[in-house]
């Protein structure tokens, strides 16, 4: 049997409340496969390590990330805990930046009896991944930005080396997905090629790219009306890969279109490592009251268990992710072992146990 380390980033607030029942969830899933087993180690980092220690990532937990197969990481930061240069504790970030983490992937599905502020009339559905480069783009001089009395600048930067790395990786998800029926093989690069030489140069090796995938139909959309084609009619896409900004910020939107960051899971990818994460933050106005939703942290668990079976060939376990998104999408669809942010009355615990319930039915 594969035993496979996990770094565990427990993080503030609410943090540590989502990651313990999600963390039980994926033993049960590996328990009943009986072909796999996940041995996680606690990492300690974040805000609230910082105001005891002085230290937000030691070098021990970045250690334990290294050497993990796969990062499992919850919410981190807390708004009175800052750097004294005023900045925000974020080790999430410093992970992405130590371990080349350049794919950000963001799925956006809409399923059955989920809150979303779109009008649907159930025949449409909505599954579609955001891929947003995390290294560069505008995010280059993050930090660093040259500010005088009178001007402010910072730069973009898209480098041939990253870009490729970045789409090679879409292309593949975008085959993968559509080997697996979820989707019918599209990629669309999104960008602003008709402003910006840097992102005719982005768009130019995208479709350099696109050669080596003949399965896969390639097309590119401006930013701007993809936007408005996410809240007009969502349902078009399949894969779409972009800048750090832009991706910034069309995720935020994608979460959004979802009923709110406490459904949106995420994974951020490199080659040799990965880190999965909600997408939300440690919610400090409800932390400790045991009422947050654990969905998106426990769809991050599906994703990392997804990502380390296709990763090591064990298709048991890529069937194990499935598995445990669809036990979410069925109490989902239930509706009466909801959180109070979907609009019910669950507490944290009791809808990660109707999760574990429906397990057994999926
Ligand atoms: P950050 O800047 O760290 O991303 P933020 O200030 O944008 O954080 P969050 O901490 O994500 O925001 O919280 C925003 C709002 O969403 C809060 O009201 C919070 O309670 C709510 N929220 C976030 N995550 C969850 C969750 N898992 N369950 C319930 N409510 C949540």
């Amino acid at each position: 049997m594969k035993t496979f380390d996990i770094a565990v980033f427990e993080g503030d607030g609410i943090g540590p409340e989502i990651m313990g029942p999600t963390l039980d969830l994926l033993d049960q899933v590996a328990a009943t496969s009986g072909t796999y087993a996940l041995r996680p180690q606690i990492a300690p980092a974040g805000a609230a390590h910082y105001a005891k220690t002085g230290e937000s990532l030691p070098e021990a937990s970045m250690d334990i990330a290294r050497g993990a197969d796969a990062i499992l990481l919850s919410a981190m930061g807390l708004p009175d805990v800052r750097y004294d240069d005023g900045t925000e504790i974020s080790p999430q970030i410093d992970l992405r930046k130590a371990l080349d983490l350049f794919a950000g992937v963001r799925p956006v599905r809409i399923t059955p009896g989920q809150r979303t502020p779109l009008k649907l009339d159930g025949g449409q559905h909505i599954d579609f991944v955001l891929i947003r480069e995390s290294t560069e783009g505008l995010f280059f001089t993050q930090g660093q930005g040259a500010v005088t009395e009178c001007d402010a600048t910072e730069t973009l930067r898209i480098t041939r080396a990253t870009s490729e790395k970045l789409f090679r990786f879409a292309f593949r998800m975008a085959e993968k997905r559509k080997a697996a029926g979820h989707g019918p093989g599209h990629l669309t690069c999104v960008d602003k090629a008709n402003v910006f030489r840097a992102f005719a140069f982005f768009r130019e090796i995208f479709y350099d790219e696109a050669r080596s995938f003949p399965e896969v139909t390639p097309a590119h959309a401006y930013v701007d009306a993809t936007a408005l084609w996410m809240v007009e009619k969502p349902w078009v896409f399949d894969v779409m890969v972009t800048e750090n900004m832009f991706g910034d910020i069309l995720s935020d939107l994608g979460a959004g279109l979802m009923g709110g960051l406490g459904m949106a899971p995420s994974a951020d990818i490199g080659e040799d490592h990965a880190v999965f994460q909600p997408c939300h933050g440690s919610a400090p106005d409800i932390a400790g009251l045991g009422v947050a939703n654990p969905f998106a942290m426990i769809l991050s668990g599906a994703m990392m268990i997804d990502w380390l079976g296709d990763r090591h060939d064990l298709p048991q376990m890529v069937a194990d992710a499935e598995r445990l998104q669809a036990a979410v999408d069925t109490v989902l669809a239930d509706g009466t072992t909801i959180t109070r942010d979907l609009g019910g009355q669950a507490n944290t615990a009791q809808a990660a146990a109707a999760v574990a319930d429906a397990l057994g039915d999926v």
